[in-house]
């Protein structure tokens, strides 16, 4: 976890609760945390399910692994530390757009059971509702899919760090919904990602 280094802080209470924002906005805030390996489709699956939300007259926004990396967290590498401070600020940001109201939709790998469990306790605390969903895609399935080319790389020993190749993948333990990725569709996907939300009152006003 990270140190708390300002003392001398003071937490400001708005004059607005979070229930005046949902009620304003027709929705609660929510976060889809994806995780899984690389090319299972977390990106494309994210994508998919944003339209449909927005489609439906939704707020909803991505947090997506590299495109945060060009901007928040460009000065982050791969090391476990790195990953982990990658997580604990994407986390932080996935609590303040759920706070927002915003259903957030996050694609990262996110490897460590350790830093995505930080998340959920995030969360937890904020009272906020934190959908663990596993990307699972046999890793050969993602090397043959392989968009960016990187697994071609890291075999090569041209990438170190790879998950699933010299970094490891620690598959949830009770996630809150499983997408077999190398069986089901995007489309197919995407109605069990509307399905679960629906199935907790997280899309109605
Ligand atoms: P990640 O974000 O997990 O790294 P991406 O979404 O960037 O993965 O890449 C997954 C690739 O696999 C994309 O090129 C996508 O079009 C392809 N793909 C093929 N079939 C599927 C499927 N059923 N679900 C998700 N992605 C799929």
């Amino acid at each position: 976890m990270a140190e708390q280094k300002a003392t001398n802080i003071t937490w400001h209470e708005g004059d607005v609760t979070r229930e005046e924002r949902q009620a304003n906005l027709g929705q609660k805030g929510v976060t889809v945390w994806m995780t899984g390996l690389s090319a299972s489709g977390k990106s494309t699956i994210a994508v998919a399910l944003e339209k449909v939300l927005l489609a439906r007259g939704k707020h909803a926004y991505r947090l997506d692994g590299d495109n945060i990396r060009f901007g928040l967290n460009k000065n982050l590498g791969f090391s476990a530390e790195d990953r982990a401070e990658n997580i604990r600020r994407i986390g932080e940001v996935a609590k303040l757009f759920g706070d927002a109201g915003m259903i957030t939709i996050t694609s990262f790998i996110s490897p460590y059971r350790r830093d995505r469990d930080l998340v959920r306790k995030l969360h937890e605390d904020a009272r906020l509702p934190f959908l663990e969903v596993y990307v699972d895609c046999a890793i050969e399935e993602a090397e043959k899919r392989d968009p960016k080319g990187l697994y071609k790389k890291a075999r090569a020993g041209e990438l170190k760090g790879f998950t699933g190749v010299d970094d490891p993948y620690e598959a949830p333990e009770r996630p809150e919904l499983v997408l077999r990725s190398d069986r089901l569709t995007v489309a197919e996907s995407v109605a069990e990602l509307l399905a679960t939300l629906e199935s907790r009152g997280l899309l109605g006003a």
